[in-house]
């Protein structure tokens, strides 16, 4: 243990990403004294700010809608007046395929369903009414998915940060943890320069969330962190209006964004290690090719590229609850492709258990699911 300064906290979390912001929120305004700890000087520089900014109710695994639905009131009332502007910016989904692969869309009819979103089949007619710079020598049908919103995640992430900072939650940015420890009950978290003590640390380190949970003595659980490329291009098409519009094998995806712009991803799902990860040009020309292939925008060129990881355990579920053998090392990990708009629902489990009260439905109903102790042998 190398940090000086100590002081003595209810909760320390650790990452200050949209998972880290939103659990510290929710457990100060139950009254814990909550740090947030973040090794880098921006609290957004991993995934939560280099997402695409979808709410898209049928996305992940059926836990992962229940999270979704059980956050979107959240959202949709602009964080509990939190947010300085509205979250939310309606954004429907267009699942399109060529001919032959039928059973996609079948697929996507199964998930709305799961969740009550209303969602119709369409014909290749019907699917360019909706995006007209669909190709129709690749088109063969849709299925338009209702209830998709873009969401502003800056002003999510900040919402959540106002909000656990007026209940006097304290940050910490460019405090990387180093070192943690249990002593006589509590937990000691060496970030170099200051030593904190806590009851709880939350584990809220996105990619590197088995990493964190190496230096307490837990095992980790298998986070596996999966590259995702995303790219914008200049339209000169009057766009706005158009949905998300997603191949239904997940091969590749394009939106507009503000005047003259799309943003667009080839879906990619790279596995690698934790890092500050780049996009690499391959990646993005099947991205323009696959755009290319299903439209007629005639991508050319690119104005941006980013990359972002997208960390899942092995069974695709997040990971939300107390570790079954370090007491008060709590995990919120894992959370893939849905973690900005699951995580009002998410930062209630995290608050829930740890202030040991029982989850509200529907969490209590997936509590298990989330648990760690299904890594258990
Ligand atoms: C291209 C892309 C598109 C996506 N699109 C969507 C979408 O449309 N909708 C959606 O809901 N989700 C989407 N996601 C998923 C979403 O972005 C993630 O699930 C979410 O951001 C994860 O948040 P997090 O806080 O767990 O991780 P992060 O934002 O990565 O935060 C973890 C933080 O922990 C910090 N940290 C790590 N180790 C330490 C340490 N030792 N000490 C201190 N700090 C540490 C890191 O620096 C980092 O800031 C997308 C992801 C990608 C990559």
């Amino acid at each position: 243990m190398t940090g000086t300064s100590s002081r003595s906290f209810d909760a320390v979390v650790v990452g200050g990403g949209i998972a880290g912001v939103s659990a510290a929120w929710a457990l100060a305004r139950r009254g814990q004294r909550v740090a947030v700890v973040e090794r880098e000087a921006s609290l957004a520089a991993h995934s939560t700010g280099r997402s695409v900014a979808q709410f898209l109710a049928s996305y992940g695994g059926p836990a992962s809608r229940i999270l979704s639905a059980a956050s979107r009131p959240f959202l949709e009332s602009g964080a509990d007046g939190l947010a300085d502007s509205e979250l939310l910016e309606p954004r429907n989904v267009l699942w399109v395929t060529p001919a032959g692969f039928e059973e996609q869309l079948e697929a996507k009819i199964a998930a709305n369903e799961t969740t009550g979103t209303p969602c119709g089949r369409l014909d290749a007619a019907g699917a360019m009414e909706l995006c007209p710079v669909l190709d129709p020598r690749w088109l063969d049908a849709g299925v338009i998915e209702y209830g998709g919103f873009d969401i502003d995640v800056a002003e999510l992430h900040q919402s959540f940060l106002r909000g656990a900072r007026a209940e006097g939650a304290r940050v910490l940015r460019e405090h990387g943890v180093r070192a943690l420890a249990r002593r006589g009950g509590s937990w000691q978290v060496d970030t170099g320069e200051r030593l904190l003590s806590c009851a709880t640390v939350v584990n809220a380190a996105g990619a590197w969330a088995d990493e964190v949970a190496r230096m307490a003595g837990a095992p980790p659980v298998g986070l596996q962190p999966y590259r995702r490329t995303v790219f914008t291009f200049a339209s000169h098409f009057e766009s706005a209006s158009w949905p998300l519009v997603v191949g239904a094998d997940e091969s590749f995806y394009f939106k507009p964004e503000g005047a003259g712009q799309f943003v667009a991803s080839p879906a990619d799902e790279a596995p690698i290690e934790p890092c500050d990860v780049k996009p690499r040009e391959i990646d993005v020309a099947a991205g323009i090719e696959a755009v290319n292939r299903a439209t007629i925008l005639d991508v050319r060129s690119v104005r941006s590229t980013w990359a972002g990881l997208r960390t899942f355990a092995p069974d695709r579920i997040p990971v939300v609850g107390f570790d079954p053998g370090e007491p008060g090392f709590f995990w919120c990990a894992g959370q893939g492709g849905t973690g900005i708009q699951t995580s009002r629902a998410i930062a209630s489990l995290v608050a829930d258990l740890i202030s040991g009260e029982t989850p509200a439905p529907p969490l209590d109903s997936i509590a298990s699911e989330l648990s760690p102790q299904r890594f258990l042998k």
